[in-house]
C-alpha cells in the first residue's frame, strides 16, 4: 500500500493569497518588528534608525533595522535577528536616561539626507 503523494509539492511561492500555509508555528514569544523602535529611537537620535542597516553579530546577516524582532514593551525592549534569532540590541528606557546596548551589532548603516 503506498502513501498518497500530494499533486502539488508545499512551494511557498506559488501565487495564492491566502496567506502562509505552515503547518505548525511553533510557540515562541511574540514579537513586532523593527518598526516599535522609531518612537523610543526618536527620542535618543536625530535620524530614523529603523531605516538604518544593522549587521549581525552573531550570523553576519544585514538588514533593515525595521525587520528585526523585538521582544517586549517599552519601556524593555529587545530586538533580535530575524535569521539567527540572537539579541542585536536592547533598549531600556528609565526615567532619567536611556540604556542602548548594541553588543549584537557589528554595524549599524545609517543613511544620511543631502
Ligand atoms: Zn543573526
Amino acid at each position: 500500500m503506498e502513501p498518497m503523494e500530494p499533486t502539488h509539492g508545499p512551494t511557498a511561492r506559488g501565487p495564492r493569497a491566502e496567506g502562509p500555509s505552515h503547518g505548525e508555528e511553533p510557540m515562541v514569544y511574540a514579537y513586532e518588528d523593527g518598526n516599535v523602535l522609531a518612537g523610543p529611537l526618536s527620542e535618543i537620535f536625530a535620524v530614523d534608525l529603523t531605516g538604518a542597516l544593522s549587521r549581525c553579530a552573531h550570523c553576519g546577516s544585514t538588514g533593515p533595522v525595521a525587520r528585526l524582532r523585538v521582544y517586549g514593551r517599552a519601556p524593555g525592549l529587545v530586538a533580535r535577528c530575524p535569521d539567527c534569532d540572537q539579541v542585536i540590541m536592547r533598549l531600556v528606557r528609565g526615567t532619567e536616561s536611556a540604556w542602548l546596548d548594541l553588543r549584537g551589532a557589528t554595524t549599524l548603516r545609517i543613511p544620511l539626507g543631502p
